[in-house]
């Protein structure tokens, strides 16, 4: 068991760490909340053009029907006068609708789709009740099951989240009390109480499954994210591990051609490790692995660059935009940054500490990512049987 947790602290990711902690109030760490922000929104753009057009579809056929079955001629003044506010707020609402329908076809940042959401809710909501009242009053037959309806569009959308969602249905279930205490008819007022306590009861169901929802959700966006961190790492050393370096090698020669720009790859491996480890312990040389992980991490600096461990005590460093000078001196300064952790290596028999030979080459317009490879792994062979502890470079260097 103590070798397994030895090798075991960098597979620990932030995300495995998380599910451990869990999330009761659905709030992750900072930087991870904002990693799940982000993975949310990444499609919430198609997701809010739907539920705008199931909104449009609803709202928009309700007013119609309205139009076609109530008689204004029929209405005496009292009663013809509710009908300007609802219908003033029939195209408002739409309206809000199309914005909202607008801001998300338009791939607008997700702030602003997220507040015309809000808007939308509160308005569509508070606009429905208002519908419901005014029907009441006006004794036209109505069906005030669709405000539960609405409440439950409340707790749909995703982009919204459980906290802003129970605000939106707060303000909606204090909108339905206003109007019971405004309605003039005492039976009307009593029907919008009894509204408002059925759709308090609605808000507390929904809002329990969409807690368990967002829950679920962030769930799985950290077993995911875990699944696919470990896929992609090295778990002693947690860098990127041989499928990811040949990944971006493709990605980065093909970037780096189109804009121009140098591509350095160097290969550093350990020297006489099977010694180190005969001497010292597996355990130990894993220990060292990490350390000298460490080491070539600290190296390297711009975002494209990129680190992998590419076998058991070999390590790939890509350098993007560097020209042959600067790679070279950074080939340079690993070799002399692990010499100068002083890690005893008394088996080694170049020094006696550990030491590390890099070989490295710049990518050519023939290059294939096979032949660069195999140009670095040369020049590493060069340092090697050159006495190890050193970098040397691809004759294109001169070139
Ligand atoms: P050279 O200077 O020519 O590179 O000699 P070397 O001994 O380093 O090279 P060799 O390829 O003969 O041996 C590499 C050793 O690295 C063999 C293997 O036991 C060790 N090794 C590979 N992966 C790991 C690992 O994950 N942990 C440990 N502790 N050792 C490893
Ligand atoms: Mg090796
Ligand atoms: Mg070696």
């Amino acid at each position: 068991f103590s070798v397994m947790q030895s090798s075991l602290p960098a597979s620990s990711t932030q995300y495995a760490q998380q599910l451990r902690q869990g999330f009761r109030w659905l709030r992750f760490s900072p930087a991870l909340e904002g990693e799940y922000r982000n993975y949310c929104n990444s499609h919430e753009h198609g997701r809010v053009l739907w539920f705008c057009a199931i909104c449009l579809l609803l709202w928009g056929g309700y007013a119609l029907f309205d139009l076609w079955r109530i008689d204004a001629a029929l209405l005496d003044a009292r009663q013809r006068a509710l009908l300007t506010p609802l219908h003033v707020l029939r195209v408002g609402v739409a309206a809000m609708i199309v914005l909202t329908m607008l801001s998300a076809q338009r791939r607008a940042q997700v702030r602003v789709v997220q507040t015309a959401m809000v808007t939308l809710g509160v308005a569509l909501s508070c606009g429905a009740a208002f519908a419901v009242y005014v029907y009441k009053l006006l004794g036209v037959p109505h069906e005030t099951a669709i405000l539960v309806a609405v409440m439950l569009g409340l707790f749909s959308p995703f982009a919204i989240s459980l906290w802003v969602q129970l605000a939106m249905a707060v303000v909606y279930v204090a909108c339905v009390g206003a109007l019971a205490w405004a309605a003039p008819v005492p039976e009307v007022g009593a029907e919008m109480l009894r509204l408002c306590v059925e759709l308090a009861l609605a808000a507390l169901v929904f809002g329990f499954a969409s807690y368990w929802r967002e829950h679920q959700r962030r769930e799985q966006f950290l077993y995911r994210s875990d699944a696919h961190w470990l896929a992609m790492r090295d778990a002693l050393t947690g860098l990127y591990n041989r499928r990811m370096f040949n990944h971006h090698l493709s990605l980065l020669m093909a970037q780096a051609r189109r804009e121009g720009q140098p591509l350095a790859l160097l290969l550093l491996d350990v020297d006489h490790f099977k010694s180190y480890n005969d001497l010292y312990g597996h355990q130990q040389g894993d220990a060292v692995l990490q350390q000298v992980a460490q080491v070539v991490l600290a190296s390297i600096g711009r975002p494209l660059d990129l680190v992998a461990r590419v076998g058991g005590e070999e390590f790939a460093v890509l350098l993007y935009g560097s020209d042959a000078d600067h790679a070279q001196a950074l080939g340079q300064s690993l070799v002399m940054g692990v010499r100068q952790r002083a890690l005893p290596h008394m088996a080694s028999g170049v020094a006696q500490v550990l030491t590390v030979s890099v070989g490295g080459a710049m990518l050519t317009l023939q290059d294939e990512p096979r032949t660069l490879y195999a140009r670095a792994d040369r020049m590493l062979y060069e340092a090697k049987s050159g006495g190890r502890d050193r970098c040397c470079w691809g004759e294109t260097l001169q070139a």
